[in-house]
């Protein structure tokens, strides 16, 4: 089978100042149907650089990224928001909660955009969401009123909540702590597995690595072996 997620040979430069930094040399890899997997190093190896990439939040300079055989190297800014409310969901480190939405409010969002779908269905699919996470009794709460690991949840409910092919988490955990960070590998692990979602998360938290299918290491932008 084909893999849903392709990177070839990407290269990715910032420039800073008048010097250029690499995020990414060249870097390959593939990720498969219904892999729960990790992108592990250091702080600065290129971690978000990389799932920025695949999220098609940003583009290569060179080097191709392809989506179930789709090349979205390259898309306008229009197409490439459409791919990304439809085929991925992403969580930020820093959970990203619009704070005057309650939470199903939050998790609806991206389902706006699917015209197709009416109040009703958009209602189910946040209710499941919601479910799916445990936090169901937590509907018409603030964001701010949540524990850090209960916004969290948020977030991956409102990554789920369009049905998409991947779920790119960048340090989903940086910002818990050590027991919610087991927790939350834990609630994503199971998701995995009864929902079939594939992940893709980045850590630098070792104690996580034990849990996935698959790890990927980079240093300096480049999968190290
Ligand atoms: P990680 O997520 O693993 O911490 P990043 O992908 O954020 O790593 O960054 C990789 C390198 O690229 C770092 O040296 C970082 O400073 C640099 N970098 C990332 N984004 C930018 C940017 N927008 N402008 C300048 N440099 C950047
Ligand atoms: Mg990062």
């Amino acid at each position: 089978m084909a893999a849903l997620v392709q990177v070839e040979q990407v290269h990715k430069s910032f420039a800073l100042g008048t010097t250029q930094v690499h995020a990414l040399r060249g870097i390959s890899l593939q990720v498969h149907v219904g892999e729960f997997m990790a992108v592990v190093g250091a702080s600065g190896s290129g971690k978000s650089t990389l799932l920025n990439m695949i999220g098609c939040l940003d583009e290569p300079d060179q080097g191709r990224v392809l989506l179930g055989g789709q090349d979205v190297s390259h898309l306008s800014d229009r197409e490439r928001s459409q791919l990304r409310n439809r085929k991925i969901g992403f969580i930020f480190q820093s959970f990203n909660l619009v704070p005057v939405l309650s939470v199903a409010e939050n998790v609806e969002l991206p389902l706006l955009l699917h015209k197709e779908l009416e109040q009703k269905a958009r209602a189910a699919r946040v209710a499941q969401a919601l479910a799916d996470v445990d936090l169901t009794d937590f509907a018409v709460q603030w964001p701010d009123k949540l524990s850090g690991g209960q916004r969290q949840r948020v977030a991956i409910a409102r990554a789920l909540v369009t049905q998409p092919d991947l779920v790119l988490a960048d340090e989903p955990t940086a910002n818990l702590d050590s027991e919610t960070t087991q927790r939350l590998v834990e609630l994503m692990a199971d998701l995995n597995k009864k929902r079939g979602v594939t992940f893709v998360f980045s850590t630098h938290d070792e104690k996580l690595m034990g849990r996935v299918d698959r790890l990927v290491r980079i240093r300096d932008g480049q999968e190290v072996a």
